[in-house]
């Protein structure tokens, strides 16, 4: 496998893309922890890898959960090498006009302490044992984190901000740990948005036909899932394919091409 003897943590790999990303992982000879607040998604992905997976349920609003998942990494796996960022929540493209001030304040808060905040502990937890390893860091994005229309400001803002955090650790944390970032395209995921905008009872999948918008607005018109962004995690994850690699966005969008006018 790509990634044989190699421990990775993942933050929200209950479901969706984490879950995706995961299943590769351990495909390519990786051993995994899991780190998500879903206890019942934990239960089925410990069911479904056995030993190779472990999994610690909390918050990655917490540090105390992310350094949790990264010492399960270092006493089950002996150490950590790759440290994925991913657990987040969506807007649900609320716009300016149609969100309230008490929604704006509120959800600003709920979705920047995972989506932004997260991603920082997360670092912070991981950091001294990436060091002893020389490992890797890699941080989803998405394309609203370089283009206007993936989501509502509040969401727009947070991927942007993961991209600060992304490019700054990398020059932080260099040369001992390598910093990247994923950007995927919409997918049928349960991803869910703030109790405080009233946007956690239903997935992203259930609200919108997401694929069919990503199709329709794509210069490459397709439908993608979470098993199509995985590949670049596994590239950016291996020492051995990508140790020249840090502070970047790899975009698996398509969105920076425009769909060309029938
Ligand atoms: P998902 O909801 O299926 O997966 C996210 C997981 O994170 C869930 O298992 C959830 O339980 C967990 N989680 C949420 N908040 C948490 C917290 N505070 N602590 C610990 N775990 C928490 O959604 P997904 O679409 O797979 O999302 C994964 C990443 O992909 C997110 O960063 C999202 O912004 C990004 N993304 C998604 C899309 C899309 O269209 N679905 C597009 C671009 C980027």
């Amino acid at each position: 496998g790509r990634l044989e003897s190699t421990v990775a943590v993942i933050t929200g790999g209950g479901s969706g893309l984490g879950a995706a990303i995961t299943s590769r992982f351990v495909e390519e000879g990786a051993r995994v922890v899991v780190l998500d607040r879903s206890a019942e998604k934990l239960a089925a992905a410990e069911n479904r890898y056995g030993g190779t997976v472990r999994t610690v349920r909390g918050s990655v609003t917490a540090f105390a959960d992310n350094a949790r998942a990264c010492s399960v990494a270092e006493n089950e796996f002996g150490g950590l090498d790759v440290f994925i960022g991913n657990a987040g929540l969506w807007d649900f493209s609320r716009t300016l006009f149609d969100s309230t001030p008490e929604h704006l304040d509120a959800g600003f808060d709920e979705l920047f302490a995972v989506n932004v905040k997260g991603y920082v502990l997360g670092a912070k937890a991981a950091a001294p044992l990436l060091r002893r390893t020389r490992g890797n860091m890699v941080f989803t994005l998405s394309n609203a984190a370089l283009y206007p229309g993936g989501g509502g400001v509040l969401y727009t803002a947070s991927k942007h901000a993961g991209l600060g955090v992304v490019r700054q650790l990398a020059y932080e944390l260099a040369p001992e740990i390598r910093v990247n970032a994923v950007a995927p395209g919409g997918m049928a995921t349960d991803l869910r948005g703030p109790e405080a905008m009233d946007l956690s009872d239903q997935p992203i999948g259930a609200a919108i036909p997401i694929g069919k918008i990503v199709r329709e607005n794509s210069a490459l018109g397709i439908e993608p899932c979470a098993e199509d962004y995985v590949e670049a995690y596994v590239l950016l994850g291996s020492g051995r394919e990508s140790r020249t690699v840090t502070g970047t966005v790899i975009d698996l969008s398509g969105f920076g091409i425009p769909r060309r006018p029938a």
